[in-house]
Formats: structure tokens, sequence, C-alpha cells
């Protein structure tokens, strides 16, 4: 390699205004332009002029690629600029014309840092790593990547040290990451499945509240679930007899078992019976009234998880409950997916009843807004409020150790503020059964 780097500067005429003032576009595409081109996507930053006009650098593992738009002229400046021969910058440079609808591009490619003309300095590189701070005592953080999670209007990022697995598996891109705040974070399509920070919330509240509702629970079938932590907090009750976990995507378990240990902890129980496989397919070929309780632990509706939010599937699960059985679903955010959430609580009535769903809070603070939401619907069985035994309840929340379950957030997380009410339309007078001074 005669030169350190490639820098090609170019420029695209009689582009698609709109697409040049979008920054969510823009940035899409120049990451799918890195990407392209085979170089790895460390970070992003991007940003809107009012009125026009979009700015923005994508980080790859291989330098960066810019980008500036003038909408009103059709116009856009780029420079693609790499370092190594692992990727071919003129890739992204097609990809982005076709993508900007640009009616012709012009571009020069500089080679930068001719190796003829460098002197190697007499330096301890070595002394520059972060790792080789931390030996004398005195961290020193260079690196400052973060990750986001966002959508067109709402973002969240979290400090990481970098990657510690990534695969581009039959379904989705499994990734984990070591986050300074919430230690290894499992994330499915760039999304935030579970941090080891705060996993307790979600694993403790989908479980326990139907087990201890319940109070007889033998057969129990989760759906999804493949970071194990619902099946830790399952196995926690001794009269459980049978787990099945049906898990579609055997890269997340794997993941799961080197970076999440304490999450998936119970993933070689002898109780356990854990399938890789479709959960659609399975409940609708188990037999009827097979279970005594269902939890759907699964993705977001999108991807290989859409149709675990389908009325079919809701009906194969009811028709596989035992008469007094119960369904638990993470129903997710009634603050950040509120279309969803309305259309899934109308499906659970029609199905179930409306005097027997219900619907749960709790607050996860790396799932978008921190409120995310449960179902809870029983095919006959219990009321999670009326029917609270609480020596039943104290008597496990003494034997084990939780930090985000206990007798009175259970029941408060049935308390629902009143836009809630408004969107599961459930019966009003249900959240009057929680006695006063609870
Ligand atoms: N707590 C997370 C949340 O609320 O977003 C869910 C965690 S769990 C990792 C979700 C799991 O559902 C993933 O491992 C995913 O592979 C699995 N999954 C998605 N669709 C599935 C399907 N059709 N059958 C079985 N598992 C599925």
């Amino acid at each position: 390699m005669s030169t350190l780097g490639r820098h090609i500067i170019v420029e695209f005429y009689n582009c698609q205004p709109d697409i040049l003032n979008s920054v969510v576009l823009i940035e899409e595409h120049m990451e799918a332009a890195a990407k392209t081109a085979g170089a790895t996507v460390i970070n992003t930053t991007f940003h809107h002029f009012s009125p026009y006009g979009v700015s923005g650098v994508v980080v790859i593992q291989e330098s960066h690629l810019a980008i500036h738009t003038w909408p009103e002229y059709g116009y856009a400046s780029v420079d693609l600029f790499t370092c190594g021969d692992t990727v071919d910058p003129w890739q992204s440079y097609n990809y982005l014309k076709k993508a900007f609808k640009a009616s012709h591009g012009s571009a020069v490619e500089m080679r930068r840092g001719e190796m003829n003309l460098l002197n190697k300095q007499e330096y301890d590189v070595a002394a520059l790593r972060d790792e080789k701070s931390a030996e004398n005592g005195t961290p020193k953080r260079t690196r400052d990547i973060w990750f986001t999670e966002r959508d067109e209007h709402i973002a969240l990022s979290l400090k990481h040290h970098g990657k510690l697995y990534e695969e581009q598996s039959d379904f989705q891109k499994v990734e984990v990451y070591e986050t300074l705040a919430y230690g290894n974070m499992l994330t499915l399509d760039g999304l935030v499945m579970c941090t080891e920070g705060d996993e307790y919330v979600y694993h403790e509240m989908i479980t326990h509240v139907p087990m201890l509702t319940h109070g007889q629970v033998k057969k129990a079938l989760i759906i999804g679930g493949g970071d194990g932590g619902t099946a830790r907090e399952l196995l926690k009750h001794s009269d459980v007899e049978e787990v099945v976990m049906v898990e579609i995507d055997s890269k997340v378990v794997e993941a799961s078992k080197r970076f999440l240990p304490g999450i998936s902890s119970e993933l070689e129980n002898q109780k356990l019976n854990l399938i890789i496989d479709d959960g659609i397919k399975y409940v609708r070929e188990s037999v009827d009234e097979s279970f005594d309780l269902v939890i759907v632990d699964s993705t977001d509706p999108i991807g290989p998880g859409e149709g675990l939010f389908t009325e079919a599937f809701y009906r194969d699960v009811y028709r596989i409950l035992k008469p007094s059985g119960v369904m638990v679903t993470q129903s997710e955010s009634p603050r950040f997916n509120q279309k969803v959430f309305k259309e899934i609580y109308a499906c659970y009535r029609k199905i179930f009843g409306d005097a027997n769903v219900h619907c749960y809070l709790a607050y996860i603070p790396t799932y978008p807004t921190g409120m995310w939401s449960f179902s809870y619907s029983t095919k006959g069985g219990k009321h999670p409020v009326k029917d609270f035994d609480n020596s039943r309840v104290l008597s496990f929340v003494e034997a084990n150790t939780l930090n985000y379950y206990n007798p009175h957030i259970h029941k408060a997380a049935f308390a629902l503020p009143n836009f809630v009410q408004e969107m599961v339309a459930l019966n009003p007078a249900d959240n009057a059964e929680i006695p006063a001074g609870d």
C-alpha cells in the first residue's frame, strides 16, 4: 500500500431536493453507503440546518464519510475517506449517486499520505491505547463512542467501550456492547433488548406477577426470551415442573451465554426444554390446553417478531392454555408505540373478554421513554389484584433475592395513568380494586 488513505472528493448534481433536505434519509443513505463499501460503522452525527440543508459524518473503522447538502440547488458535496484496502470507496460513490437520484456526479480521487514522504516516528504507540494507560493505574479514555437507538423524534444513547459480539443471523443483527453505565447490552437490529444494569425490572415483572397470581403453574411456555432472563426468573419457582422456551434465533442464545452470564445462567437447567424454532409455528402445532402459563417475551412487532402481535397467534395461545391459564406479553410502551399498544389490547379483549385482560407497567431506563407495559390475560383464572395472595407473595419474596418486584409493586403496577387507561379502554373500575393505602 503506497499511501495511507484514499480520499474521493465528490460533487452530485440535480439530486432530489427532498432527499437532500431529509436528515433521516441522508443519515440512512450515508450509513448504507459505508456498509455497501464493506466499512464498519462506529458512530454517526447529522444535523439539519434551518431552513434547509444537512451536514453529517459517518465515522467508520476505516476513517469517515462526510456530506453537506444544498437542497435548493439539488447539490451535494461528499467526502469519502478510507484507510487500508479492505474498503472500496467507489462503491459508496455509486450507492449515493443512485440514492440521491443525482443526474450526474463528478469525483476526484486523491491518494493521501504518500508513504515515501512519511517518516515513522520513534514513539511508543502502545502508550496511546486506553488499556495501556489503565495498567499504570490512571485510566485514560480516548475512545468516546456511543450506541444510539433512535426513531424519528426520540433517541437513547449509551457510551460504550466497544462491541463484544456481532453476527448477522438469518433473522436479525445480533450485537453485544460493553456499555459504561449498564454493563453488557444485547441489541437486535440496533434495538436494545436487555442490559445487565436494568434487565431485572423486565424479567421479574414479566414472570412473578403471573406466577404468583396463578399460584399453581406446573408447565410454562416462553416464546422468545433468548437472553434467558425470563427462564431464570421462572425457574426460581420451585413448583414449576417444566419450562418450554421457543426461541427463533440460536445466535441470541449463543451471544447471551457468552456475554450475559448473569442473565443466561439457567439456560442449561434440567427443567428447561430450549427449542430453536419459530414460536408462531410451535404454538400453532401445540395441543389444546397444554400450558398453565404462556409468556411472550418477544422483540417489537418487526422482523421475526411481527407475527407474534397478530390475532391468529393470540387465538392459538388461548387454545393451548388450560382453563385457568394465563398469557402475559411484553406489550410495548404506551408512550412510544401507541398504535400497536391500542391494537393489541383491543385484540386481547376480543379473545379473552374485557374482564380478563389487564395492563401493568414497569420502568426500564434503557427502553424507549423508560415506561414499558405488560399484558395479563387470563382464560377465566384469577384477577391479578383482586385475588392477590399476600402470604404467597411474601414467602416468595423473602426466599429470593429480587431487585424490583415486591407486593406493593405488584399491585401498584396495575394502577394505570389516565392516558393509558384510555388507550387500553379497560373498565376503569378495574383500577378501583386497589385498596386505599396500598
Ligand atoms: N425484552 C426484550 C424486549 O422487550 O424487546 C425482548 C428480549 S428477547 C431477546 C426477544 C427474543 O424474541 C429475541 O431473542 C428474538 O430472536 C425472539 N423472537 C422474535 N421473533 C420470534 C419468533 N417468531 N419465535 C420465537 N422467538 C422469536
